[in-house]
């Protein structure tokens, strides 16, 4: 069994980036420039965010963070939205989610140029993605296809399952390791209606579990060999932590890790992977790779 390290992949793709934006801006290119909209003081996305602000540093990006209290109107944060579409200084931004309930999320996701999405969020983007062609994909399946990529995970021609049908993390991941350029695998995909769930999972060589129930995936769902992406996180209480939680994933990794190839952890593995991609896409967006 081969455990896959996301915390060290991110920092090795960071000092990547790095280096290739030193040698961009020693030729005389430009520094690309990520901006993060933040919305009122919700806990999780302040870390989020601050989290994408320190990425930047280590990536030698710049980064603008602008911030607004949560009684701001969607028809006002449209047009903060307008002036980085039109801010020729910055490359990518993200307005960072969940918004407060009086603005509609769809509504900005689209407003935003599909040129300096790098979330990938805007239909522009994930129709793209659908169909093949170059576009910002997002963050948490691309993470995944970096972490098969680089631990060099067979998966062409072979059965993956895909537990979760999410628009931001089951259903493109589909539509990826569908695709001949991607996964090039035999996808199928479970959700909270499917029958014969273990069946599937237990014909599967990869399984992508990404539903929020802990410990979901048992030693009893999973053949001998098999690579599983696990990409739950959920707080479970839990007194020996100093904050009280931890984080757990959807496999019950203890018993179900020794019949893998592959595994990935939780934490440490798909997580650490997803704000490493939007730095890889805020690379992308500074050397205008798919759009001009
Ligand atoms: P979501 O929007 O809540 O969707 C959950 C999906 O799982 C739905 O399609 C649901 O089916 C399916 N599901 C729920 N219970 C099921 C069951 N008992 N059997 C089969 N399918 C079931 O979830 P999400 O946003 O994709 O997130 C999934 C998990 O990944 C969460 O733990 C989240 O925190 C985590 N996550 C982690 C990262 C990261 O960077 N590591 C990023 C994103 C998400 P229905 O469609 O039928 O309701």
């Amino acid at each position: 069994m081969e455990l896959i390290d996301g915390k060290a992949t991110a920092a090795k793709i960071k000092e990547e980036i790095a280096a290739e934006v030193e040698q961009i801006v020693a030729n005389g290119g430009k520094r690309p420039h990520l901006a993060a909209i933040l919305v009122g003081h919700d806990g999780g996305s302040e870390t989020y965010v601050k989290n994408k602000v320190l990425a930047c540093e280590k990536c030698g990006f710049k980064s603008t963070l602008l911030r607004f209290e949560d009684d701001i109107t969607e028809e006002q944060l449209l047009a903060e939205v307008d002036k980085l579409n039109k801010d020729a200084d910055v490359d990518g931004f993200i307005v960072q989610l969940p918004l407060p309930k009086h603005i509609s999320e769809q509504k900005v996701i689209e407003a935003i140029d599909y040129r300096k999405d790098v979330d990938g969020f805007h239909p522009i983007n994930v129709g793209r993605m659908a169909i093949g062609l170059p576009c910002y994909i997002s963050a948490t399946p691309k993470g995944i296809l970096e972490l098969l990529r680089r631990y060099n995970v067979p998966t062409s021609g072979k059965k993956c399952v895909i537990l979760g049908r999410s628009n931001i993390v089951g259903k493109p991941m589909a539509q990826l390791m569908m695709q001949k350029q991607y996964g090039d695998s035999t996808v199928t995909v479970c959700h909270s209606r499917s029958e014969n769930l273990k069946k599937e999972c237990l014909e599967a060589d990869i399984i992508i579990a990404a539903i929020g129930r802990p410990d979901f995936v048992t030693a009893d769902m999973v053949k001998e060999g098999a690579t599983v992406i696990d990409v739950g996180t959920t707080r479970v209480p839990d007194a020996t932590k100093k904050n009280g939680f931890r984080l757990n994933g959807d496999v019950k990794f203890d018993e179900v890790a020794p019949k893998c190839s592959f595994i990935t952890p939780v934490p440490g593995g798909v997580g650490p992977m997803t704000i490493c991609m939007l730095m890889m896409n805020t690379l992308s967006a500074g050397k205008k790779e798919f759009y001009k």
